[in-house]
């Protein structure tokens, strides 16, 4: 089963037979799972290339504009390829947008008034939301423009609080933010389907109400996207899924046409909107990241599930567990010990492309409760569709995990992992 020539490659980067052997059993395990993961891409890249081909995208639109950057062909066709493909009336995909928490922001801003009221029905929202929001105060907040925000927790076992999310929509409740990804939490991601189920509710209370769904590490994870599931707004970071890895900045608002124009109008100016803002040099990277980002995504995919059953046959936490149904690209471990989790990042790094003979070391990183450690070694700085890992250095020592441009490239960066805990003996080599 093992083909020998390819051990050897891996034994020569330092991976030692043991923990290589361990591995490919593992791999060996999930060959349904990864089929499935394939079945999705395939579907997804058809998605896209039909996307592409309905607007015609022509050899024109890879041309630079700059200045004001009116009549921009690649920037304008770009947007209704993500438009087509995301199953949304309009779109906005911008190297303006400079990442996801601003993407965020700018649907938010853009889209209520002062008076309104905006509504997470699934609990608190992404740390850096909090300021945007205005739950942490910060300069230039939705609270300080006098837009109020309502919060509904999941119920313990992760599902809707129907009853209180009724009881929280009024007169005021202009938007209501659902979160895909868990992000750092540990409560469950949300399918397409779920999040589908909660639309219809809140639409069925009130129906003008703004759906809008954080799409951050969910696009092509399904072969469904929440605008097909009545979500009026979806968002997102391109150096996450839809970049593909090659998108070198950029986020992206698809959804309802009205939403869209508040949105540009709030980007550029009032009057302005949609027809300025130049791509420069990095509109064929948004194009060729789209392309491929559904098997760039697969790839991830894999290694998140790849880890989580190497860890969790060891002993470790894992979330989500190792056999469980998937709707984002992270993947947390607690590997409960300091010494664990430094020698978890410092596999991911010494497998990275970039910056692999560089050491992660712990450090009090501004915001933080207690030291953190990341692992990453980027084409793109700060990308998380690229493989790398962080956790906060305290109990219980999670790490969370995600990305991989290549599912070959996460594989090593997991088995590299394995192999700095096997050399500290943090791990019991009678699981392996
Ligand atoms: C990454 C992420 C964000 C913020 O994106 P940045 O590009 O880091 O600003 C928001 N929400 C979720 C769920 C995310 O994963």
């Amino acid at each position: 089963m093992e083909n020998k020539r390819i051990e050897a490659q891996y034994e020569a980067l330092g991976i030692s037979p043991k923990v290589y052997q361990f591995g490919a059993k593992i791999e060996h395990e999930l060959a349904q799972r990864f089929l499935d993961i394939d079945k999705t891409a395939e579907f997804n890249q058809m998605k896209v290339i039909a996307a592409m081909q309905k607007n015609h995208v022509s050899a024109e639109c890879f041309a630079m504009s700059n200045g004001y950057g009116y009549n921009d062909l690649g920037r304008d066709t770009l947007e209704k390829v993500y438009a087509s493909c995301f199953g949304g009336e309009d779109a906005l995909v911008r190297p303006q947008i400079t990442c996801g928490t601003h993407a965020l922001a700018l649907a938010l801003m853009s889209n209520l008034r002062p008076g309104d009221e905006l509504l997470s029905p699934v609990g608190k929202p992404y740390d850096t939301l909090e300021e945007v929001i205005g739950i942490r105060p910060s300069k230039g907040s939705l609270a300080e423009y006098g837009i109020s925000y309502r919060q509904v927790d999941l119920l313990p076992d992760g599902s809707f609080d129907y009853e209180n999310i009724r009881k929280a929509i009024n007169e005021k409740t202009r938007l209501v933010t659902i979160q895909r990804s868990k992000g750092y939490q540990t409560r469950p991601s949300l399918s397409v389907a779920k999040i589908g189920e909660l639309i219809t509710f809140v639409k069925s209370i009130k129906p003008d109400v703004l759906c809008m769904v954080d799409n951050c590490y969910g696009e092509f994870v399904e072969e469904r996207e929440p605008l097909e599931v009545g979500a009026d707004m979806i968002v997102g970071s391109l150096i996450k899924n839809p970049g593909g890895g090659l998108a070198p900045i950029g986020g992206y608002i698809v959804g309802k046409k009205e939403c869209i124009e508040n949105a540009a109008y709030r980007l550029t100016s009032p009057g302005l909107g949609k027809e300025v803002g130049a791509s420069l040099n990095v509109i064929s990277s948004f194009y060729q990241g789209l392309f491929q980002a559904p098997v760039v995504t697969a790839g991830a995919l894999k290694g998140a599930i790849f880890a989580a059953n190497i860890y969790e046959k060891l002993g470790f936490p894992v979330i989500p567990n190792g056999s469980e149904s998937r709707h984002d690209i992270i993947q947390a471990v607690t590997l409960n010990s300091p010494e664990g989790l430094i020698a978890f990042c410092k596999g991911i790094q010494a497998a990275a492309p970039v910056d692999s003979y560089v050491t992660p070391e712990p450090w009090a990183m501004p915001g933080y409760d207690s030291e953190v450690i990341m692992a990453a070694g980027a084409f793109v700085q700060g990308s998380s569709i690229e493989l790398s890992a962080d956790g906060p250095l305290k109990p219980p020592y999670a790490v969370y995990f995600q990305g991989g441009l290549t599912w070959y490239h996460a594989k090593l960066g997991i088995l590299m992992s394995l192999q700095k805990l096997y050399e500290q003996n943090l791990v019991n080599t009678n699981m392996m």
